[in-house]
């Protein structure tokens, strides 16, 4: 795989703190995959407590703004940072990809395997007007991951 010229953008902190206090309902992992965080990027091992919560991964007003369905471990977590390769709990999965432009609206959308991750997200940002790319977990709807430009 060639250099990301991407960058992965998970759930913030922040945000994810508020969610944990906020409360969410309680898993612990009995299967891997099965329990994706969404701050870490990592699939729960098995035993790891997670909470599913719901998160609007918009940070400006749209028509597509939506919550959807996220799991995040109860203990604040941290990504692996400068990996360079795609997160398997992306790459394992099937995927609903969405592109949106600056006004946050959807440009370009594909339904794909995880492994073709890295190919559509730069097919996307081949498109000048494509500012950021929502990753979707395409049988359950949770979002995955945000993708900006470098
Ligand atoms: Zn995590």
């Amino acid at each position: 795989m060639d250099t990301l010229t991407y960058t992965l953008v998970p759930i913030d902190p922040q945000t994810a703190d508020a969610l944990r206090a906020g409360g969410g309902v309680p898993y612990t992992a009995d299967s891997v995959p099965g329990y994706p965080c969404r701050q870490c990027l990592r699939d729960a091992a098995i035993g790891e407590e997670v909470l599913l919560v719901a998160h609007d991964p918009f940070t400006m007003d749209s028509p597509y703004r939506s919550s959807s369905p996220i799991f995040i471990h109860r203990d604040p977590c941290t990504p692996d940072a400068g990996a360079g390769v795609l997160p398997e709990q992306l790459t394992c999965r099937k995927l609903s990809v969405r592109s949106f432009d600056l006004k946050a609206m959807m440009i370009d959308a594909s339904l794909i395997d995880g492994s073709d991750l890295d190919a559509t997200i730069r097919r996307f940002f081949d498109e000048p007007t494509s500012a950021r790319i929502h990753v979707h977990n395409a049988v359950r709807g949770c979002w995955a991951v945000t993708v900006e430009r470098s």
